[in-house]
Formats: C-alpha cells, sequence, structure tokens
C-alpha cells in the first residue's frame, strides 16, 4: 500500500511539473505533448511517433541510414548556395554520436553541452526542417515516417 501511493505521489507530482512546465516537450510517460507552433509541435509529433514505434532512432538502421545521408549528401553539389536549406541544417546537425547524457566530466564535450539527444534529436529534427513535407525528407530517411501520422498529430495539436 505504502509503495503505491508513493507511485501515485510520483506522478501527481511529476503530472503539475509537466503541466507548468514552460517550453516545448514530449512525455512519453504521459504520453503528452506540449509544443506552441507548427515547428514545435511537428518536432515532437515526431518523437511521439519515435516512441510510439519502438523507438526507431535508436535502431542500427535509423543510425546508418542517417550515417549514410550525412555521407553523401552534398555529393554533386559545386555551389554552395544551390544547397536546400533542409540540407544545410540536416548535414551541419550538431550533436551525432555524442553522448545523450550531461557529463560530469568537462573534458567530454556534453559536459559543456548539457548533454544531447543524438539520433533521437536528429530523427525529431528532420520533421520540422522539413515542414513535415515528406518531398523534402531525404530519400533514404523517408521509410522511417509515416508523415499521415505525424501531420494528424500536429494538426490535433492545433497546427
Ligand atoms: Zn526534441
Amino acid at each position: 500500500m505504502k509503495k503505491i501511493i508513493f507511485v501515485i505521489s510520483l506522478v501527481v507530482i511529476m503530472a503539475s511539473i509537466l503541466l507548468y512546465f514552460d517550453g516545448n516537450f514530449y512525455s512519453s510517460f504521459f504520453n503528452y505533448i506540449k509544443c506552441e507552433s507548427r515547428k514545435t509541435c511537428l518536432h515532437e509529433s515526431a518523437h511521439q511517433y519515435d516512441y510510439q514505434h519502438g523507438i526507431i532512432s535508436e535502431s542500427n538502421e535509423w543510425k546508418l541510414a542517417v550515417d549514410n545521408y550525412q555521407r553523401h549528401a552534398l555529393d554533386g553539389y559545386t555551389d554552395a548556395s544551390q544547397v536546400p536549406v533542409e540540407t544545410v541544417l540536416l548535414v551541419l546537425f550538431p550533436g551525432i554520436g555524442r553522448e545523450r547524457n550531461v557529463s560530469l566530466n568537462p573534458f567530454q564535450s556534453s559536459f559543456w553541452e548539457g548533454g544531447w539527444g543524438g539520433y533521437t534529436e536528429y530523427y525529431a529534427s528532420v520533421i520540422n526542417y522539413t515542414d513535415g513535407n515528406i518531398n523534402k525528407i531525404p530519400e533514404n530517411l523517408r521509410r522511417f515516417y509515416d508523415m499521415e501520422e505525424i501531420n494528424t498529430t500536429t494538426k490535433g495539436l492545433g497546427y
């Protein structure tokens, strides 16, 4: 009984923290999204889709596809001004392969960067960088998304 009350209290505390939390986020525990613009709602909807489908962003297939995309995204371009904005954002995306959590060791980059979501943040960022437009998503990454479902979630959030 004590344990149940303890767990219920934890859930209530967490819920009130989440409700008053300022900013945009997705809580997989509460399956709750807080967002304030189309871009942030697309981003958080992608996080929700990711979690609800077995955390696609942590799969080796996803990581390999991202690595391949990063390696070849600029192939064929000779003029930087010809590179689409979303490609620039996805190629220069910081944090790939770095520590997810804040490190206590100042000799590790995540100590200064406050930790990073790496491939998981990349997964959600692809969607807000491309404004949820399947044609703008890099071809080899499209199969990891169901844009109908993600766009429906975003619309349900009012965007
Ligand atoms: Zn995110």
